[in-house]
């Protein structure tokens, strides 16, 4: 029979040779998945024999990696911080950029609940995220607030133009025991009218350029490209969504906005040419790139 260490050496050779730019990570994530284990296993004993199913099974996993399919679609699930999301090509798949958002979106949330504590009967907090996809964002805060024993005094809603992202948005939150804590509605961008204007808005929209989504590695072009394409400038679908801020966001309300590396000068020119009186700054990721606008109303 063939052992751990063989296999593994083969899944690299043959991702490497695919053009992987991972083969090692990648080859272990998949045959951790044929056998049922995690990587840590698969290190500890690379004398172990594998046995014939799981050897074809790692064989076939390969191949599609080969082909370009990203890993987390292979695997059904991809960790974001901290958690784990399922994956499909329904939606994009988390990416570790993403979590700067998460992160920030909690604090601010807190922040807010502590300078004007909710008693019971006031009205929620109010938060959206704009384009959930997968649903990562709304999801990861709702769990987030409840570790810090935060419940209806804050309200999140999710929204996205998909209805098959929707869907497996809902299968995360279903997943984390959070659907009860989000309210998904399918609208472009937000609906029209909101009920409420709300107090936090955070979404990743798309805003590569479309020219350059072709040029993005072979595993996106298995995501959907409606979560990737931001048109000619990157910024065609932040730009509509900053038009109806300030009808959406509340009076002291804040907004974040995932963007790419080269987009902190013409986002925070658009704020400035759409959205008289706002601030606008970026904030920088842990990597020293600008990947976050944070947009103020008065
Ligand atoms: N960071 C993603 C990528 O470059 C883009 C995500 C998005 O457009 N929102 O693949």
């Amino acid at each position: 029979m063939t052992s751990v260490g063989e296999l593994l050496a083969r899944g690299i050779e043959r991702l490497r040779a695919a053009g992987s730019e991972a083969p090692r990570l990648e080859a272990e994530l998949l045959l951790g998945r044929a056998l049922g284990v995690g990587r840590t296993v698969l290190l500890a004993h690379p004398e172990a024999p594998v046995g014939p199913d799981a050897e074809r099974s790692f064989a076939t996993d390969l191949e599609r990696r080969a082909a370009g399919e990203p890993v987390a679609y292979i695997r059904g699930f991809r960790e974001f911080y901290g958690l784990v999301f399922a994956t499909d090509p329904r939606g994009l798949i988390p990416r570790p950029e993403t979590e700067l958002l998460v992160e920030l979106a909690e604090r601010e949330i807190a922040r807010r609940l502590a300078a004007a504590p909710r008693p019971a009967g006031a009205p929620p907090l109010r938060v959206a995220d704009v384009g959930t996809g997968s649903g990562t964002i709304a999801v990861s805060l709702a769990v987030l607030l409840r570790r810090r024993a935060i419940g209806p005094e804050v309200e999140i809603v999710a929204s996205d133009d998909s209805p098959a992202a929707l869907e497996l948005a809902r299968e995360n939150a279903v997943g984390h025991g959070v659907a009860d804590r989000i309210e998904f509605v399918a609208a472009d961008l937000l609906p029209a009218p909101v009920r409420r204007p709300f107090d936090v808005i955070v979404a990743n929209l798309p805003y590569v350029r479309s020219d350059e989504v072709d040029r993005l590695p072979v595993a996106v072009s298995f995501e959907p490209r409606s979560a990737l394409d931001g048109g000619a400038d990157g910024l065609a679908i932040i730009a509509r969504l900053l038009d109806r801020l300030p009808e959406v966001a509340a009076a002291g309300g804040l907004v974040l906005l995932e963007i790419g590396a080269d987009q902190a000068d013409a986002i925070c020119r658009l704020v400035g040419e759409r959205l008289p009186g706002w601030r606008c700054r970026v904030e920088i990721d842990l990597a020293g790139r600008p990947r976050l606008a944070r947009l103020e109303r008065p």
